[in-house]
């Protein structure tokens, strides 16, 4: 009998529990994971902060899901690996032999290097108690600052607004997500906030956060001023959860590095979802995403793997479909470029090869909040950024990831021509 023990209860541990048990009836299976309240949809946690979700429509399995996995459930947190001895120590818990095992450890917030970041009252958001946390700090407070870039920082700014508190955004440079967003789409965001109340600070970086008996009461920035707020909310990237890995000598850079089955340096470990540093077979290079769906294909085709199989992961074109500001906004595969120093890693809900641009010509065209980029490769779609209307998302998502050959409009591109309809045309045209 095979012995898999599976490290993460998010979705990459949970697809590949799931994987396992389908493919090997007879394994004993073992998920170990240190969140009190194991799995639930983390992109959902924004939405719980900002009042449109009930808590409770986070957890997307009942109990009598687990069931007939048939699985040894371990609380607590994995503190050492020894590859050599193929075992695992789990806190008090003890420790555990394995066969094969996997690393679905995740990525966790960065947190401010200032004086008095370790206050009562500075935030970020991971999981459920760090929401819990914030919205229970928010019953008692009235102003809050939200630092940092991407998608998370604008989540937090979002749902502090909604919880009825006065919301300034420091931004350290002259506009939001710079290396993603162009300056139309970033101007377009900053007004919805602006809209909504937000006081946007531009050039205006945090020095220290500012305490009474232990609690936040302001914010001093680098220029002086100071702005009192109950809550400083950080959302400056995050860093994958690869402590276990570094001091079991695994080969690690930004992330944990994986093949494109998901191997690590050592045979019998693999590792997937938000920790892992993937190899592309295509390019050579390897990239880290921080997105769901990847996050869970990566767990199913380690799972496979695990078991003996031997299933390649062909990165997809990175795609996350969200509301941004409150304007729905698609991103797919290489948007943008250069450095946003308002992010000093990777960001939640994003991922590394959206800064991938290769040479393109960028065309657009905005009606109000609709907004449309296209990256305009050689013969192909590489990218594109749709902003409110949504009709396009999914044509340019299949075009972009099919690598679909647009050679028959690609002389129709011209600055100024309507490329909603170019592209809606040529979709319904090539699917017959
Ligand atoms: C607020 C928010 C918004 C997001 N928005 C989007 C979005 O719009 N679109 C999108 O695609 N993605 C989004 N994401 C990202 C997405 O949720 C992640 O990519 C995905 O959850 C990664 O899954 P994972 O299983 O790899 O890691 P995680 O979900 O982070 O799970 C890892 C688990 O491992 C546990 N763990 C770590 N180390 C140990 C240890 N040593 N011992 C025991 N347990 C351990 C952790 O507690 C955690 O439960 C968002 C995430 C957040 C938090």
């Amino acid at each position: 009998m095979t012995r898999y023990v599976i490290v993460g209860t998010g979705v990459t541990g949970i697809a590949a529990i799931g994987a396992l048990r389908t493919l090997d009836r007879s394994a004993e299976i073992t998920l170990v994971g240190d969140d009190p309240h194991g799995f639930y949809s983390r992109p959902g946690l924004a939405y719980y902060l900002d009042r449109e979700l009930p808590e409770k429509q986070l957890t997307i399995f009942s109990k009598e899901d687990w069931k007939p996995l048939n699985i040894r459930y371990v609380r607590g947190l994995a503190t050492r690996l020894d590859p050599q001895k193929h075992q695992l120590e789990i806190g008090p818990a003890g420790i555990l032999t394995y066969d094969r095992l996997l690393l679905a450890t995740g990525s966790t917030a960065v947190l401010l290097n200032i004086p008095g970041a370790d206050l009562k009252g500075v935030v970020k958001l991971d999981d459920l108690e760090d929401t819990r946390r914030i919205i229970s700090l928010a019953r008692r407070a009235r102003s809050a600052v939200v630092v940092g870039g991407g998608i998370i920082a604008v989540e937090l700014v979002e749902g502090l607004l909604a919880q009825g508190l006065k919301v300034h955004y420091f931004l350290r440079g002259e506009r939001y997500w710079p290396n993603v967003l162009d300056e139309k789409e970033s101007r377009l965001l900053e007004h919805r906030l602006a809209e909504d109340g937000v006081m946007l600070h531009f050039h205006t970086e945090a020095a220290e956060v500012l305490g009474k008996r232990g609690k936040v009461v302001g914010i001093r920035t680098t220029q002086g001023e100071t702005i009192r707020c109950e809550i400083v909310a950080v959302g400056i990237g995050v860093k994958p959860r690869m402590e276990l890995a570094q001091a079991a000598g695994l080969a690690t850079e930004r992330g944990i590095l994986a093949d494109e089955t998901m191997q690590t340096s050592d045979p019998d470990i693999f590792a997937a979802g938000d920790v892992a540093q993937v190899r592309d077979p295509v390019s050579g290079k390897s990239f880290i995403d921080t997105l769901w769906h990847p996050a869970r294909e990566k767990g199913l085709i380690a799972a496979s793997n695990m078991t003996g199989m031997r299933k390649t992961y062909n990165r997809k074109v990175a795609v996350n479909v969200l509301r941004l500001a409150g304007v729905m906004t698609t991103i797919v595969g290489a948007v943008g470029s250069g450095v946003d120093e308002d992010l000093v890693s990777v960001a939640r809900g994003s991922s590394e090869t959206w800064q991938q641009l290769p040479n393109t010509i960028s065309l657009e065209s905005t009606a109000d909040v609709n907004h449309v980029r296209l990256m305009i490769g050689e013969q192909t779609l590489l990218g594109a950024m749709v902003m409110g209307e949504q009709k396009l998302s999914l044509p340019l998502q299949e075009l972009i990831s099919s690598k679909v050959d647009i050679t028959p409009v690609r002389h129709l591109l011209q600055p100024g021509a309507p490329l909603g309809q170019i592209v809606m045309d040529f979709w319904s045209n090539i699917r017959g």
